[in-house]
């Protein structure tokens, strides 16, 4: 396993391997490694030749009064665990490397506005601008995102839609705790009283999940029912719960078809979110 932290070097490798006639199968993440992160790689090892993951915490993607300096960064692990699943490359370059005061933006319009987008105004901005630079500079042919983020996935695939980028988006189901929590580098942040309610999101969605089984028609009693189940149990201040159609991302006037709930709520410090996609 090597690790570059030059652009310049990562796109000479990469170029050398497509001339090879390799495959190369990208996963973005910022560090801290988890199970969910190392399911990606696993995906990736299957669907590619060479495997390249980047270590990134982007400054470009967190708001002014956001976890940007406390954010946990691990490298040394991370390492460890990238070495053990065989990965070719990670890419890991700091911020000077990766922005020299820029002036360029790319933006999808509209679904960056919604969901966290309401409370996170520019996070997606910095996020498809950061896998644009990634994806310039990395050059694979496919790429990986975990569902856990179905907002950014969803996005990242409108944006490689409208750009034309010639990579393909592949997404990876969300990775959990025994008590249903989706592994996330901010439960961290959790003590271990919120640790176990914030357990509760995911117990809310499941539930969620079997009233429309049961044949619940109206997403707005799954909404109010997951507010309350939340409220009732303490977890903490909901920032949004909503249905969308996942097909489009488009709010969703009836329980049928793929339709995804997501949720996000903060929980002490952290700010959590959670979703769960049902067909009916
Ligand atoms: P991050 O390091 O948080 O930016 O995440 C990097 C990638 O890992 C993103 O595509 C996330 O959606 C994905 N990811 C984060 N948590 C999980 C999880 N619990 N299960 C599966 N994928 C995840």
């Amino acid at each position: 396993m090597n690790i570059i932290t030059s652009i310049g070097e990562m796109q000479a490798y990469s170029d050398k391997m497509r001339k090879e006639g390799k495959t190369i199968a990208f996963v973005p993440t910022m560090g801290n490694l988890h199970d969910g992160h190392i399911s990606l790689v696993r995906k990736a090892k299957k669907l590619g030749d060479i495997v390249v993951v980047s270590i990134f915490v982007n400054p470009t993607q967190f708001g002014p009064n956001e976890d940007y300096k406390s954010y946990p960064r691990t490298f040394e692990e991370d390492r460890k665990k990238l070495e053990k699943e065989n990965t070719d490359i990670i890419f890991f370059p700091d911020a000077k490397e990766m922005y020299d005061k820029p002036k360029t933006y790319v933006y999808v319009e509209d679904y960056s506005r919604i969901l966290c987008g309401k409370s996170r105004p520019t996070h997606f901005r910095g996020v498809t601008t950061v896998v644009s630079k990634l994806f310039n500079i990395i050059k694979p042919h496919i790429a990986v995102f975990g569902e856990k983020d179905a907002q950014q996935a969803f996005i990242i695939k409108k944006m490689v839609k409208d750009l034309n980028f010639d990579i393909k988006i592949e997404t990876g189901e969300i990775k959990r705790e025994p008590n249903g929590l989706a592994l996330s580098s901010r439960n961290a942040y959790l003590t271990d009283e919120e640790h176990s309610k914030a357990s509760l999101i995911y117990k809310s969605l499941r539930e969620a999940e079997n009233m429309i089984r049961r044949g619940e028609k109206n997403p707005e009693n799954i909404v109010i029912f997951i507010k309350n189940f939340l409220n009732k149990n303490k977890v903490g201040k909901i920032d949004y719960v909503e249905i969308v159609n996942d097909d489009d991302f488009l709010p969703t006037e009836s329980l049928t078809g793929n339709i995804r709930i997501l949720v996000a709520v903060y929980v002490g410090k952290a700010r959590l979110i959670d979703n769960i996609k049902v067909s009916v």
